[in-house]
């Protein structure tokens, strides 16, 4: 493996730790039924993507002094994901280059219906070591933000080594798949999910799942769970709840509004700010993101959250 391209100019605050892929995307009347091909109504369409980078952009436009620890493949979807992540303000000192495996891919499709499939091939993602995150965790680094798309043991060296962690357990099933699911929940402050990864947590745990049982249930420090157009809930470490509304906002596309939140949210408290005052403009960017088209934050949506603020 080894370690390309930008320096960032400035001290990273944030250290985003997570996947990168290549998405591939293509528009179609009506998805095909196994074993039936179909064509797509235009070209192909190739996006940054993945929850990491995501995240990352998100940070990056909104003026986070952010950098990226992840993985990509000795490919061109590879140099096309440090060139996009670097234009948006994000370094990638910490990306690392696998010699044995692709960039990560998804495959979507999207239907006239707005459905959508995804299928992920992980690639590169999966080489992530320990060792990488451990390295990326400079003395500046006041916030690592992670989420589990990536191996479990660089979710937890992520843990280990953050002075602040803000877990997102998404997908869910891989972290409470792993056997130190307990420490790297212990380490969460917060802990970001939906209301889909909030019952997939706390399934078996209680028979109501509510944002407060997350603290004493899972062992977490503090919580944010975010309601899709109902905003979001805070919850502190003692169990109190905080819910932050969102704008009523003409929505276009929901994908990707809880990376656009995460890395909000992340930015803000490597900024020093407070969780819920975090939360505040974590809300604000998720209601951004669902006003335009595909996954991540734009710098013209960036823009106008940051002229009015929280
Ligand atoms: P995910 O994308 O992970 O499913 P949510 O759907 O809960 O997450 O959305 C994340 C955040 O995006 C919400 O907390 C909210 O701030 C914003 N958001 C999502 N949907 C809407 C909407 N319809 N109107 C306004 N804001 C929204």
């Amino acid at each position: 493996m080894s370690t390309p391209t930008t320096s960032p100019d400035r001290a990273s605050s944030l250290l985003v730790v997570g996947s990168a892929n290549a998405d591939l995307v293509v528009r179609v009347a009506r998805h095909p039924a196994p074993g039936e091909t179909v064509l797509g109504s235009d070209g192909l369409a190739v996006h940054l993507g993945g929850k990491g980078a995501n995240q990352a952009v998100a940070a990056g436009r909104l003026g986070a002094r952010v950098a990226f620890c992840g993985c990509v493949g000795q490919d061109a979807y590879g140099e096309r994901l440090a060139a996009e992540l670097g234009a948006a303000g994000v370094a990638t000192t910490a990306l690392a280059t696998a010699a044995d495996a692709p960039t990560g891919i998804a495959l979507i499709t999207v239907a006239e219906s707005g459905e959508n499939t995804i299928v992920v091939a992980p690639g590169a993602n999966r080489s992530l070591t320990e060792a990488r995150v451990r390295a990326a965790v400079t003395a500046a680094v006041r916030v690592v933000s992670v989420q589990c798309e990536v191996p479990l043991d660089a979710v937890r060296a992520a843990a280990r080594h953050a002075s602040r962690l803000v877990l997102n357990p998404s997908p869910p099933e891989a972290l409470t798949a792993a056997p130190y699911a307990a420490e790297i929940l212990a380490a969460a402050d917060p802990l970001v999910v939906n209301e889909h990864e909030l019952r997939v947590l706390l399934a078996g745990r209680t028979d109501r799942p509510r944002p407060a049982d997350l603290v004493p249930l899972l062992g977490v420090r503090s919580a944010v769970v975010t309601l899709g157009a109902a905003g979001a809930v805070v919850v502190d470490g003692e169990g109190r709840t905080t819910k932050l509304p969102a704008p009523a906002v003409p929505v276009v596309d929901t994908t990707g509004a809880g990376d656009a939140f995460t890395g909000a949210l992340a930015w803000r408290l490597a900024e020093g700010d407070e969780l819920v005052a975090a939360a505040r403009w974590a809300v604000l960017a998720g209601a951004a993101a669902v006003q335009e088209h595909g996954a991540q934050l734009s710098s013209t949506a960036c823009g106008k959250l940051l002229a009015v603020g929280v």
